[in-house]
């Protein structure tokens, strides 16, 4: 897949969240882990991947097969800001998508940890709006 990458930064799926993907590269900070997230979602079909990358207590009842549906057409990640310190984390973004030919913003605030050299999803404040 030669294509740009879903996530916004403008280059090569295979140079930017594919890795992470595949599992062959750790995301290295809160926002390449969310924004390899991010791509997930909007492919679909990376269940296992967005449970691998949830701090486990957050994302229990979750399952691999339910995370990997696309529920939602993922248009595009703005991140608005991130940072880190220490083993904690944050990515402040937001994201457009469609349901039924209608958009929304979803704008989060989302938590992260650094949990024995990865980076976890913890969870995150969100607010819609049209
Ligand atoms: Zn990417």
């Amino acid at each position: 897949m030669n294509n740009q990458c879903l996530c916004g930064k403008k280059i090569p799926f295979l140079q930017c969240c594919e890795p992470y993907l595949k599992g062959t590269a750790i995301a290295s900070s809160p926002e390449e882990l969310m924004r390899s997230r991010y791509s997930a979602y909007a492919l679909g079909g990376y269940g296992e991947y967005l449970l691998k990358t949830w701090f486990p207590p957050m994302s229990s009842g979750m399952t691999a097969a339910e995370l990997s549906k696309r529920t939602q057409q993922w248009l595009s990640l703005e991140i608005l800001g991130s940072g880190s310190k220490g083993p904690d984390g944050w990515v402040e973004f937001k994201s457009i998508y469609q349901v039924k030919g209608v958009n929304s913003v979803m704008h989060e605030r989302s938590i992260f940890s650094l949990i024995d050299g990865r980076w976890l999803y913890l969870g995150g404040e969100v607010s819609y709006n049209r």
